[in-house]
């Protein structure tokens, strides 16, 4: 680490929890170190946010929406703070995304684009805030109604590990914008970024109290947050089990839930499509963050006639793209982010050689020079996968690829949409007709035809069944961290006398 790196990630270790606009220590005192996944040397030691904390902080954020500023402000008022945030957020933007590096192991070209894509939604939303309106009606009944978009109250934020900036700024972003108060609780695997966002957001002249974040071990913060009545909703990006848990648990006190989960997605190659564009697309939209990817095309459905020939291409670009140094600008796969990740990758991949799939390339830890005590594991790929395996149809969420032969596009779209997730998918054909085709029978939350992962601030994302059932991202998202009023009006005088 450089100096200056040594020193703020010092700096935001002791300062603590961020709560009603002061830094604190945490309330039981306890601290636990954060793990540089690459080689597992303790980065720092962080204020460990307990049920306590998340009192404290909901409390912090009820003040400040019921009797602060900043819901009252107008949408321009508050977009000034977005913006000068995006501008802080591009100014610190090395410092942040080696953070996120440092914290996760996601490589720091990765972690610089997400950088970027950060300070992008704030200044679209930035941009949104000053238009939050809501509609006329007239006439209804013996007047005229008008509906007003409010904020809803305070916001409870629960993000994970695998892009920790970007998915904790696609739910502060419009929920600050549309006046809410948040309680940010980041997985406790990567919480440095979001300190140096809540800095950030001080120096922005963010109001006391308008956000609070609580970094914590366990579940035990994030059970807090969902349970407390003072929170009027959760915004939860996450797994599928821990996203039903909240579900569940919301109803307890009327809550409203966001919720992004866990995906399977099925990406189909016909043998007509370009190819070696389609298998690098292939490639990096599952092995993107060494496949801790919510979105990664982990099913690759491949038409027979080509079946062969992708299956090579994968295996090569596979032995060329071995993991590196994420800290190497250079590097395209880094390690798995915590011991966790790389023991459920490592059973997974025991599990589908025990179901019969054949391994390719893979399936054994992969170590750089140097970075020989790091959770690397080697891209895996196995071909004759057949979906009711157990490795096509659960989330492993690591870097492994199943490959899947088919014949037909009536049996491709069956496969692709025979899963209980319902995140990405894709499709990959010369064929127009075909590609729109398919796009419109599959049974998820988007499709991208010939590429991959693509995203924008202003496009929607998000999935259906186990994937989750809300939208990120666009304008709706602005939408959703709104509460609409009917306002009747009568027009219409009483007769006198
Ligand atoms: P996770 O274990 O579900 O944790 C997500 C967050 O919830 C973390 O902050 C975690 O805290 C907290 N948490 C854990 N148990 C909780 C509980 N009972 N109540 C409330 N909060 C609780 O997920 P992860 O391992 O961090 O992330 C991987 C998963 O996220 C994958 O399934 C992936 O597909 C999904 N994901 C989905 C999307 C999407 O947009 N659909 C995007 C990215 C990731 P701690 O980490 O501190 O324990």
């Amino acid at each position: 680490m450089t100096d200056v790196l040594t020193s703020t990630v010092e700096t935001l270790a002791r300062s603590g929890l961020f709560i009603g606009g002061s830094w604190t220590a945490a309330a039981a005192g306890g601290v636990y170190q954060t793990v540089n996944p690459a080689d597992r040397s303790v980065i720092a030691e962080v204020a460990n946010g307990t049920a306590a904390d998340i009192e404290a902080a909901v409390q912090a954020a009820r003040q400040a929406f019921d009797r602060g500023s900043w819901p009252r402000l107008s949408g321009h008022e508050r977009a000034r703070v977005l913006f000068a945030v995006a501008d802080l957020i591009e100014r610190d933007s090395e410092e942040i995304a080696t953070l996120d590096t440092l914290e996760m192991g996601k490589p720091i070209s990765s972690t610089r684009a997400e950088v970027a894509a950060a300070a992008a939604i704030y200044r679209y939303y930035a941009g949104l805030a000053g238009d939050l309106s809501g509609s006329t009606h007239s006439p209804v009944g013996n007047g005229f109604v008008y509906t007003l978009r409010e904020p809803i109250g305070v916001i409870g934020a629960i993000t994970p590990f695998n892009a920790p900036l970007v998915l904790a700024t696609s739910k502060l972003a419009p929920a600050l914008a549309a006046g809410n108060t948040v309680v940010h609780k980041p997985s406790d695997t990567t919480p440095l970024s979001a300190l140096k966002i809540a800095r950030l957001f001080v120096e922005a002249g963010l109001p006391e109290g308008v956000l609070n974040v609580v970094p914590g071990t366990g579940a035990g913060p994030g059970i807090a947050l969902v349970a407390h009545p003072a929170v009027d909703k959760i915004a939860f990006t996450g797994s599928t089990g821990v996203g039903q848990q909240i579900i569940k648990a919301s109803a307890d006190t009327f809550k409203k839930v966001s919720v992004e989960l866990g995906g399977k997605s099925a990406n189909i190659v016909f043998a007509d499509a370009y190819l070696d564009q389609a298998i690098a697309d292939a490639f990096f939209g599952v092995f993107y963050t060494s496949g801790q990817l919510c979105v990664a095309g982990s099913r690759l459905l491949v038409q027979r006639p080509v079946y062969d020939q992708v299956i090579e291409g994968l295996v090569k670009t596979a032995e060329s793209f071995q993991p590196g140094d994420p800290m190497d600008p250079a590097t395209l796969i880094g390690p798995l982010a915590h011991q966790a990740q790389f023991d459920r990758v490592s059973d997974y991949v025991r599990l589908g050689r025990l179901e019969g799939a054949e391994l390719v390339t893979g399936g054994h830890p992969a170590h750089p020079q140097g970075f020989e005590s790091g959770w690397f594991y080697a891209p895996t790929i196995f071909s004759n996968v057949r979906n009711d395996m157990r490795i096509a149809q659960e989330e492993i969420f690591g870097p492994v690829l199943g490959v899947i032969p088919f014949d037909t596009e009536e049996e491709a779209v069956a496969i692709a949409n025979d899963s209980e997730f319902g995140l990405a998918s894709g499709v990959q054909t010369a064929d127009i007709k075909r590609a729109h085709r398919v796009a419109a029978a599959m049974r998820a939350g988007g499709c991208w035809i010939n590429t991959y992962n693509q995203w924008d601030q202003s496009i929607s994302f998000g999935g259906r069944k186990a994937s989750g059932y809300s939208r990120e991202l666009g304008i709706g998202t602005l939408h959703a961290y709104t509460e609409s009023k009917s306002v009747w009006v009568g027009l219409q005088s009483q007769p006198e006398g």
